[in-house]
């Protein structure tokens, strides 16, 4: 289709990184930028994990029970789904879908494992990795953060090793030392990769 409204011409787009990479930040500052917030949307996953002081539910995550968490499991509502930090992490399937039917690109902000278990379902997916500069800094940020108890702390910290030995599988990596730089990368990456869709 010219217009690239069949189901399938959307892309996947998805940024992954440690906790306190800085994934929230960037995507928050890219889905600012009007040209890309029209046809680029971000799913809003569900979890079982509590809410952050400032989090809503619907805009920032669907805070759900565990039982709610299983049930739609079992009933397929996910694309995928991890159990991350003692939490329930899941995309829905259907919003994935509708997003694609719109004739938008989609952006989600999911683990590494979470990531290659969408790109065995999805040829079209970009995968963009973020790292802090160093791990000092990445630990520093989450304390400056403060939403975590200091063991959810560590725990992230430990989780981090694992993510970034997957960092060499992703399409691109976007270092987050100065924000503005960084945005500006990702920016740059999400204009491209849309650009190519469009191209005969
Ligand atoms: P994630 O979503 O990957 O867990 P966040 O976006 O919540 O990470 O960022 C973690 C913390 O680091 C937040 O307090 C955020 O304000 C801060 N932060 C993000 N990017 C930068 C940056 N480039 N420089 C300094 N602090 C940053
Ligand atoms: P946080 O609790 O800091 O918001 O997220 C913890 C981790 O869960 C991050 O790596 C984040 O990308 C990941 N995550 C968030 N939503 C999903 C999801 O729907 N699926 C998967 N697999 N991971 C998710």
């Amino acid at each position: 289709m010219s217009e690239g409204r069949d189901p399938v011409s959307g892309k996947i787009f998805i940024l992954s990184g440690p906790s306190g990479s800085g994934k929230t930040t960037l995507y928050q500052k890219l889905l600012a930028n009007r040209a890309i917030r029209g046809r680029l949307a971000k799913t809003i996953s569900v979890t079982t994990r509590l809410k952050r002081p400032g989090e809503r539910h619907g805009r920032d995550y669907f805070f759900v029970q565990r039982g709610v968490f299983l049930r739609k499991k079992r009933a397929g509502q996910f694309l995928e789904s991890e159990e991350i930090f003692g939490s329930y992490y899941g995309t829905l399937r259907k919003q994935v879908q509708d997003f694609l039917r719109a004739g938008r690109h989609v952006l989600l902000t999911i683990d590494v494992k979470g990531a290659r278990a969408v790109c065995r379902q999805f040829p079209q997916v970009v995968r963009i990795f973020v790292k802090a500069p160093s791990l000092q800094i990445l630990k520093d940020r989450l304390e400056e953060r403060g939403s975590d108890a200091n063991a959810a702390v560590v725990d992230r910290l430990q989780r981090a090793h694992l993510e970034l030995k997957e960092a060499r599988h992703y399409d691109y990596l976007v270092v987050n030392d100065d924000l503005k730089k960084a945005v500006g990368r990702l920016t740059g990456i999400v204009l491209k990769e849309m650009g190519a869709r469009d191209t005969p």
